[in-house]
C-alpha cells in the first residue's frame, strides 16, 4: 500500500502547489478540454516554436484533483520537448489507464506514473486523461481550431 500513500501526496501536492497553473502570454495553441462527468474543465496554453518545440506552457480553469494533478504532472514533463516527443508520452500515459505499458515506459511518465492507480477506478479516468487528450486533439486534427482559440484571446 505504499504505492497507494505516495499516490495521495502527490495529488494532494500537485493541487496545492501547481508549478503550472497559471496564465502565459504569448501562447500560440489553445484548447479548452471539458469532462462533463465530472466537471473538469482545463484550458490548456502551449508556446511552440518553429521548430516544434514546447517552449512553454501552462494551464487555467477548474477540476477535481486527479484532472489537476493529471495536468500539473503532464505539463511538468512535456514543456521542453518536442511536439512528437509529447504526443509519444500521451500515448504511453494513454495506455497506461487502460493496463498495458511495459516498466520502461512508465519510467518514462517520471511521476505521472503514479496515476496508474486510476486504471482500477473506472469513474476517474476521463478525469486522469483530460489534460492528455487535449493536447493530442492540440496538435492533430483540431490543429486550426486550437490556433485560432489562441489567436482569438
Ligand atoms: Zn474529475
Amino acid at each position: 500500500m505504499a504505492n497507494s500513500t505516495f499516490y495521495k501526496e502527490l495529488v494532494t501536492d500537485h493541487n496545492l502547489h501547481p508549478a503550472h497553473k497559471h496564465h502565459i502570454d504569448g501562447a500560440n495553441l489553445t484548447l479548452e478540454g471539458v469532462n462533463p462527468s465530472c466537471g473538469d474543465d482545463i484550458i490548456i496554453n502551449l508556446k511552440v516554436d518553429d521548430n516544434d518545440k514546447i517552449v512553454d506552457g501552462a494551464f487555467e480553469g477548474d477540476g477535481c484533483a486527479i484532472s489537476q494533478a493529471s495536468a500539473d504532472m503532464m505539463m511538468d514533463l512535456i514543456i521542453g520537448k518536442s511536439k512528437d516527443e509529447a504526443l509519444h508520452l500521451a500515448d504511453i500515459f494513454l495506455r497506461m489507464i487502460k493496463g498495458s505499458i511495459t516498466d520502461e515506459e512508465k519510467d518514462e511518465l517520471e511521476e505521472a506514473g503514479v496515476l496508474q492507480d486510476v486504471s482500477h477506478m473506472p469513474a476517474r479516468v476521463k478525469c486522469a486523461v483530460l489534460g492528455w487528450h487535449t493536447i493530442q486533439e492540440m496538435f492533430g486534427e483540431e490543429n486550426e481550431k486550437a490556433k485560432e482559440e489562441a489567436a482569438a484571446k
